[in-house]
């Protein structure tokens, strides 16, 4: 078979081969079955067999305490951006419903700032800390954020997709002086590197970055959180509702969870997280070791908190700014060139314009050296 090319999407983005491949054995006929796994009941022992294996093999990888339950669900990243208020900010411990309700919100970037937008629909929502007045280059220091009094819970966006800025380490609200529960959307670096669990009260991530096909979220939820849902919570999106059913409350997004259980097992045939994550050090040390070498390339986000997923990048033009404009000559020449070469989906955001890889797990070491080659023949070619 013909190599196929690097796929640098963003997502839903390049799965392993091997679980593509044995998606493909398994189409008509899953394990002797006689049926494909889209065509069986979701509460067949076959089906209960693959998600069972699913949750165990997650929990192992990741580390999952006891105290967190893990639900298959749908919706997406920004369905969770409605469920996690929905589920967070109504009655405590038979109280009525509190009419101000308040949660803090840490804009690092687009998905931040549309977690914030949908999240004022139920409750208040105060913007701790910003980093839009220097365009997302850098991460606000925690010690500066102004958190309310008592937050029901703090949101922050552990890995920006758009522009490129990672959590490195999450923030330690306790030490902030903050019992409240941090929610982190961590939908694109999930797998990534191991989770600080003891910081976390929930966590949520799409499945199709570094996960699986897009139609599956993930939603790690502390069990003391699963209590205080807003009345109006639709019950197929209530976090205790679907914890009790095991994720079967309705029909969950069934091949979505098999392929997704295919990338776990494929996770732990590569080593695991720790060896995802020093491959993710890897990749990105030499993608941003180029670029930041190169006369013609540049990205502007602080050492400290470069995304080791999502890389943008620009072109300077000849007066030495970057180019934005997608459409500008020079950019689609890059990306014809690139596409020539068999690496695809370069193109950034079209907030933020300009160039983007990304780098998940699935896209081996050799994606990035040949981007990197093909970098620097493009600056010779320029030269
Ligand atoms: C892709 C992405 C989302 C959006 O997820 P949908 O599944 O499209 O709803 C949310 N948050 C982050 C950080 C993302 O990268």
């Amino acid at each position: 078979m013909q190599k196929r090319p690097y796929n640098f999407a963003p997502g839903p983005a390049t799965m392993p081969e091997a679980v593509l491949t044995q998606a493909a054995r398994d189409m008509l006929d899953w394990n002797g079955s006689g049926m494909g796994v889209m065509e069986m009941s979701h509460r067949g022992k076959e089906f209960t067999s693959i998600l069972e294996k699913a949750e165990r093999d997650l929990r192992d990888l990741l580390a999952v305490p006891g105290e967190f339950h893990i639900l298959f669900m749908q919706g997406g990243g920004l369905g969770e951006n409605a469920i996690v208020p929905m589920n967070l900010c109504g009655p405590v411990g038979g109280a009525p419903q509190a009419a101000d309700v308040r949660t803090d919100f840490v804009i690092t970037g687009g998905w931040s700032q549309k977690s914030a937008k949908e999240a004022r629909k139920y409750a208040q929502v105060n913007v701790a800390a910003s980093n839009e007045a220097d365009k997302h280059h850098h991460l606000p220091d925690p010690a500066t954020w102004q958190l309310s009094k008592q937050p029901r819970y703090v949101h922050i966006c552990s890995n920006e997709t758009v522009f490129g800025v990672e959590f490195h380490t999450l923030p330690d609200l306790k030490a902030l002086g903050c019992d409240a529960p941090l929610v982190v959307d961590c939908s694109s670096h999930i797998a990534s590197r191991p989770v600080e669990w003891d910081k976390v009260g929930v966590a949520f991530a799409g499945a199709q970055k570094n996960l699986g096909p897009a139609g599956v979220t993930l939603a790690f939820v502390r069990d003391d959180l699963l209590d205080q849902a807003m009345a109006i919570c639709p019950s197929a999106f209530n976090y205790k509702n679907v914890a009790s059913n095991q994720s079967m409350y309705n029909t969950p997004p069934t091949f979505g969870i098999y392929m997704a259980g295919l990338v776990f097992q494929w996770l732990k045939d590569q080593g695991g997280v720790a060896a995802m994550e020093t491959l993710a050090i890897a990749k990105s040390k030499l993608l941003y070791g180029a670029i930041d070498a190169s006369a013609l390339f540049e990205n502007k986000v602080d050492a400290n908190c470069r995304s080791r997923m999502n890389v943008p990048f620009f072109l300077k033009g000849d007066d030495g700014q970057p180019l934005l404009d997608a459409e500008h000559p020079r950019n689609a020449a890059f990306l014809a060139g690139a596409k020539a070469r068999g690496l695809l989906n370069l193109r950034g955001h079209k907030s933020a314009g300009g160039m983007r890889a990304s780098i998940y797990n699935a896209l081996p070491l050799a994606g990035v050296e040949t981007l990197v080659a093909y970098l620097q023949e493009f600056e010779r070619t320029l030269a």
